[in-house]
């Protein structure tokens, strides 16, 4: 559990994490990943639960040191898990990865947070977090408007690739991972 303000804790999946994890830039050619953090609020509570994300979609445009995320692809799985939740999944933020140690946002990640702050703001009643994967360390920032940059609440090593077990696998993220790999694979004849 960690911290978002004095009412408000935030709990992370390890799921979500492993994903994420898996993305992690350690070989030399690898490029940047991204995607929407989803999660939802206990009822009764101000508090966040990160339980899914989404991972690169083929129609991303991914660099060394530069991820773009698609809107249309990756809000399609939004609303996919939105419908298979009973409606109680939704965007919580962002996250990417970085070609570095220890993650640093940079000018164009501080442009974009404030952006989709500005954007979310009006109909979010929740602030959103925003998290970058690097090379051993792991960061996650909350940011409650866009008047403010988001504060960096959660710090933690970068794990290992860890293979997720067929029972723990959901349909969803099997798909999204699927299309993936054919992104991938077009990766590699460049
Ligand atoms: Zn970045």
């Amino acid at each position: 559990m960690f911290t978002l303000s004095a009412r408000a804790a935030l709990s992370v999946e390890e799921q979500v994490l492993s994903t994420a994890w898996s993305f992690a830039q350690h070989m030399p050619r690898a490029t940047e990943a991204g995607g929407m953090l989803i999660g939802h609020q206990p009822q009764d509570t101000t508090d966040l639960v990160l339980d899914r994300l989404t991972i690169p979609q083929p129609t991303d445009q991914r660099s060394r040191f530069r991820f773009r995320r698609s809107q249309e692809a990756h809000q399609e799985l939004l609303d996919l898990y939105w419908m298979a939740s009973a409606r109680t999944r939704t965007y919580l933020g962002e996250w990417h990865t970085h070609p570095e140690d220890v993650p640093v946002p940079s000018a164009i990640d501080r442009k974009s947070w404030k952006k989709a702050l500005a954007e979310t703001v009006a109909f979010h009643r929740m602030g959103l977090l925003f998290m970058i994967v690097g090379r051993t360390i792991t960061r996650i920032w909350y940011g409650a408007s866009a008047d403010s940059f988001p504060i960096l609440i959660a710090e933690f090593p970068t794990g290992e690739l860890n293979e997720q077990t067929p029972e723990t696998r959901d349909p969803i993220h099997d798909a999204a991972y699927n299309s993936h790999a054919e992104a991938s694979g077009l990766h590699e004849t460049d």
